[in-house]
């Protein structure tokens, strides 16, 4: 069986990373998303094992210990990792999976599995940024002012990755997207050896 391709989506909180890979997903229904573990609260609305698998700090830097996480950071105060045994579980049979981490774990993955795609998605500007995280309206004005500071240092670390999607007009970077994914993905691979049934 055809092992599967791993993305990994990085890039600024609000610069548009959730909104592309649900686009993207909608498209390549058989690509999976990891689903993340972290110890931050869920905001409401968010259900646990669905859009983050909550833990407590303590749980969390257990399984990190025991090395259940293909890779993991304090981004913004919290705790956040990939669960590594369910992502090669899903490569193992063929499924693209789909990371959304930040600019520290797409180091680590790189660093483990050189053979991932990593992907940077750019905002337009830093005041588009902040737009953006004020409409959103999902956090504190303290933890967006923390979340635009990171900005300009994640921003400085765009050169490590193998695309940048500059996501100014939203359809115009969703098919920058897909066209990246067609072009790399283990289908399309396939298709190039000629294995491809
Ligand atoms: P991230 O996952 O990177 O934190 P989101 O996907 O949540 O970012 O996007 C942040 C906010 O910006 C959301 O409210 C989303 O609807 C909006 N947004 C995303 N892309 C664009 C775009 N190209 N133009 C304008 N607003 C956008
Ligand atoms: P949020 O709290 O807004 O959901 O996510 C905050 C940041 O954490 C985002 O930049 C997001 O990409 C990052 N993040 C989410 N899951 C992971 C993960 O498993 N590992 C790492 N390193 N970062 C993550």
């Amino acid at each position: 069986m055809r092992r599967g391709r791993l993305f990994v989506v990085a890039g600024p909180s609000g610069a548009g990373k959730g909104t592309l890979i649900a686009e993207l997903l909608k498209r390549y229904p058989r690509t999976r998303l990891s689903v993340s573990a972290t110890t931050r609260e869920p905001r409401p609305g968010e259900s646990d094992g669905v859009d983050y698998h909550f833990l407590g700090r303590e749980e969390f830097l257990r399984r990190a210990g025991a090395g259940e996480f293909l890779e993991w950071a304090e981004v913004h105060g919290n705790l956040y990792g990939t669960p590594r045994g369910t992502v090669e579980e899903w490569l193992e049979k063929g499924h693209d999976v789909v990371l959304e981490i930040d600019v520290q774990g797409a180091r680590q993955v790189r660093e483990r599995m050189p053979e991932a795609v990593t992907i940077f998605v750019e905002p337009p500007s830093l005041e588009a940024l902040e737009e953006r995280l004020r409409r959103r309206g999902t956090e504190s004005e303290e933890e967006l002012q923390r979340r635009l500071r990171n900005a300009v240092r994640e921003s400085g670390e765009k050169e490590g990755f193998r695309y940048v999607v500059m996501n100014d007009d939203l359809q115009r970077a969703v098919e920058e997207l897909c066209a990246i994914y067609e072009e790399e993905s283990a289908s399309a691979e396939a298709r190039k050896r000629g294995d491809w049934r």
